[in-house]
């Protein structure tokens, strides 16, 4: 089940290999038969009639062979879960393989409190969502051992409890409650020691992190290649020829459009642009030509948040820091982040 598209694929066989290959071959009335990919649960009244129709779908295709695990005590796990076999009808509790090991994210280790805090969350939805009344508390109790082992603080863990019970069960929402949920998002990369930045951002701003530089984001390149030319959304640098200053600028067009323009401020006199500037006040001859890409950014917002990290940590003869943040130290950050070539001559400047 290497392969993205392989559980699709094993749920389309298994779907033909139900409605029509199964009644060929049987007709053997199965009180319930639920299946998710490739388990199955079936109910049976009958032991010698399950018996009869599990040989027979083993026999009706030389790769689909099934296994049986039977109920012991009246419990059998399927999927996270147990059942359990009642009068009253079944019954379900959360199932751990014996080998579980109950190991997650440390609250030490370096992921943003969202993610940790998420992860917790994650684990109380599961029980308030799929364990019956009856196994439910012993479950909570679980997940909050569990957590007290690897360092979440008691308040924390009930904070996360209380907050997910109150998402999942919601009261009417308020006017106050729904402005909030407008707020305006920024997406920047997470780096360790961030923590405090909620602080001092706007109320009105939802801080998000996304994972920086990974294995994944450098080895895989999706839609295809572009020529260099054509990528669209970038942050770039024009060098001047006579110091050492540069120019940065973003675009969410392709570069090639971008120095067409910045070759029309400069025919036109446009004094509102940094280029012509610094070719009138200093006399110094910009290089437009040897404009270079530092990195290709799609999000509007990550992409102004590296600008201006850039800007901040070179040289430049920008005109003014155009931030959606402009925090000193944050943008350090940012720019540590970056891993490139350029930047590297950047940081020489
Ligand atoms: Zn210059």
């Amino acid at each position: 089940m290497g392969s993205p598209i392989s559980p699709v694929l094993a749920c389309l066989f298994m779907e033909f290999f139900e409605k029509d290959l199964i009644p060929k071959v049987t007709q053997a009335r199965k009180y319930i038969m639920k299946r998710y990919v490739d388990d199955t649960v079936v109910v049976w009244n009958n032991e010698e009639d399950f018996n009869m129709f599990f040989s027979q779908i083993n026999n009706i295709h030389k790769n689909i062979k099934f296994t049986v695990e039977e109920e012991k005590n009246n419990r059998l796990p399927f999927l996270d879960l147990e059942l359990h076999r009642r009068e009253e009808g079944i019954l379900t509790s959360i199932y751990r393989k014996p080998m579980y090991t109950n190991i997650h994210t440390h609250f030490f280790s370096c992921h943003s409190m969202n993610v940790k805090k998420e992860t917790v969350a994650g684990f109380f939805r599961r029980a308030l969502l799929y364990c019956n009344e009856e196994f439910v508390s012993q479950e909570l109790e679980f997940i909050k051992q569990t957590f007290r082992n690897l360092g979440y603080p008691d308040n924390l863990i009930e904070d996360i409890y209380h907050k997910t019970k109150r998402k999942m069960y919601p009261k009417k929402v308020t006017k106050k409650e729904l402005k909030e949920e407008k707020k305006q998002r920024v997406i920047i990369p997470y780096m360790d020691g961030l923590g405090d930045l909620k602080e001092i951002i706007p109320k009105n701003v939802q801080l998000c992190y996304r994972s920086s530089n990974s294995l994944r984001t450098s080895l895989v390149k999706t839609g295809g290649i572009r020529k260099e030319n054509e990528v669209r959304g970038l942050v770039y640098g024009i060098p001047c020829a006579d110091c050492d200053k540069w120019y940065i600028g973003e675009t969410g067009n392709t570069l090639k459009k971008r120095i067409r323009d910045h070759r029309y401020a400069i025919k036109t006199g446009n004094e509102s642009n940094a280029i012509f500037k610094h070719i009138k006040e200093m006399g110094h001859l910009i290089e437009i030509g040897k404009a270079v890409k530092i990195k290709t950014v799609k999000n509007y917002g990550v992409r102004r948040t590296t600008e201006a990290a850039i800007i901040q940590n070179t040289d430049n003869i920008n005109i003014q820091v155009k931030t959606p943040l402009n925090i000193a130290f944050y943008n350090n950050l940012v720019f540590k982040t970056l891993n490139n070539e350029i930047v590297n001559k950047l940081k020489n400047c």
